[in-house]
């Protein structure tokens, strides 16, 4: 399973400013819809760690990661 299967990421779109850093750091699993807005691309193969930090990196919080088993948020850390 790959790992992103294990994550439930939530882009808030309001929230985004479509920089497009997330893209840079993990650039198979965002990319930029039409509207310039961030969103997940399917079929990731990056690591959890690679998209922990590009949701961490994001200047603006707008990307939202929770663990699919435990619920837990990960990002952005309370
Ligand atoms: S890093 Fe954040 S603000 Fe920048 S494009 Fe990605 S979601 Fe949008």
């Amino acid at each position: 399973m790959a790992d992103i299967d294990k994550l439930k990421i939530t882009i808030i779109r309001d929230e985004c400013i479509g920089d497009g850093a997330c893209c840079d750091d993990a650039p198979n699993t965002f990319e930029l819809d039409d509207d310039g807005i961030a969103v997940c691309k399917a079929g990731s193969t990056d690591s959890r760690d690679t998209i922990l930090e590009a949701a961490r990196n994001c200047p603006t919080d707008a990307i939202v990661v929770e663990d699919v088993d435990t619920g837990e948020k990960l990002v952005p850390e309370g």
